[in-house]
């Protein structure tokens, strides 16, 4: 499928540190447009509907499967997760920079559809760290994660399908990462001819 902006995932495990980083990616970068997911999972502290998510019940979200309503969804800890066509359908007409932050299983999905997408896994530096920042939350307990660690082998087993790999050591050190990412994918042959098109038009270029 042809898409005239630029396309990024970016997956992690929990606990890898992606929310702050794709937050604090979206405020230096005024071209990137985030794409609202909707979920069946309740929403949770200050989080609002069409914000954070669009949050829809288990019959809602079916019938929007039904309706090929999603470029793609998954079971993600026992919640349904989906990108609706609808939520970058706008943003790809304006040839906006879309980032989606999805599960592994859905950038692989991404990217299937979409090949030149960027997909970007972000991955802590040690499973001690991951550990000592999944504790320090405060917000679960033992035996929750014990199960996101499960869960993170799982998903970390993936980074070799992607085709960029941040490590999120110093939080600086990685937004810098992702963002020359982000820039490098500007400069590929296409994305060049898009944003510029006069002067492949004077150099004759196609
Ligand atoms: P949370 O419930 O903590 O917001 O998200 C749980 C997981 O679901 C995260 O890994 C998040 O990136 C992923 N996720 C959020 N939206 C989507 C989506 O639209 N599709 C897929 N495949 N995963 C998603």
């Amino acid at each position: 499928m042809d898409y005239p902006g630029n396309l990024f995932v970016i997956a992690a495990p929990s606990g890898a540190g992606k929310s702050s980083l794709v937050k604090a990616l979206l405020a230096q970068d005024a071209r990137l447009q985030l794409s609202v997911s909707h979920t069946t999972r309740a929403p949770r502290g200050q989080e609002q509907n069409g914000r954070e998510y669009y949050f829809v019940s288990p019959a809602a979200f079916d019938a929007m499967v039904q309706a090929d309503a999603f470029v793609e969804w998954a079971h993600v800890h026992n919640h349904r997760y989906g990108t609706s066509r609808q939520a970058i359908a706008d943003q790809i007409l304006a040839g906006a920079d879309i980032v989606l932050e999805i599960d592994y299983q859905g950038a692989m999905q991404i990217k299937r559809l979409f090949p030149a997408a960027a997909i970007i896994f972000i991955l802590p530096p040690s499973w001690e760290e991951l550990r000592a920042r999944l504790v320090k939350r405060g917000e679960d307990a033992e035996d929750v994660i014990a199960l996101r660690l499960k869960n993170a082998a799982e998903e970390m087993a993936q980074a070799p399908n992607f085709d960029f790999v941040i490590i999120n050591d110093l939080f600086e050190r990685a937004l810098a990462d992702l963002q020359l990412v982000v820039n490098a994918q500007r400069l590929r042959y296409p994305a060049q001819r898009r944003s510029r098109p006069e002067t492949f038009q004077a150099l004759r270029l196609p």
